[in-house]
């Protein structure tokens, strides 16, 4: 089995990008136990300083940012404002718990999308976010 700096350092070549000491300490948390997980910037930026890594959160956000670009983080956006990073990067729909501000995965095999609305001329589309929002009954 390998270790959690092994996958870390894997996942990050794998995307083209030179492990860093401080982008090896974010992948090795995102992804080193070789779960999926959702992440907000401060969510990591909290959970790195628990660890003991030096780093701020525009840091955080910077590598967020890179890991985005190199294809291996999914990001959801939700209230327009609120992002999220997902590791599992194939189209999948979400739950986003209100009460606690938390996205989690949604069943795909339950969602039927029957038709989109055409894209407008000179666009087409990109692709299609499902967030479905919960709140406690
Ligand atoms: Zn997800």
């Amino acid at each position: 089995m390998p270790n959690s700096v092994e996958i870390a350092t894997n996942w990050l070549v794998t995307a083209g990008l030179r492990p860093t000491r401080q982008r090896l300490a974010l992948a090795e948390l995102l992804v080193g136990d070789g779960n999926h997980r959702h992440v907000t910037a401060e969510s990591l930026f909290e959970s790195a300083k628990d660890r003991g890594a030096a780093v701020s959160l525009a840091t955080v956000y910077n590598t967020l940012r890179a890991f985005c670009d190199a294809g291996v983080l999914q990001e959801i956006t939700v209230d327009g404002s609120k992002s999220y990073f997902d590791t599992n990067t194939h189209d999948h729909p979400h739950f986003y718990h209100e009460n606690e501000a938390r996205l989690s995965d949604a069943p795909s095999e339950e969602l039927v999308i029957k038709q989109l609305p055409t894209a407008p001329d000179g666009f087409e589309i990109a692709s299609v976010d499902v967030v479905i929002r919960l709140r406690k009954v």
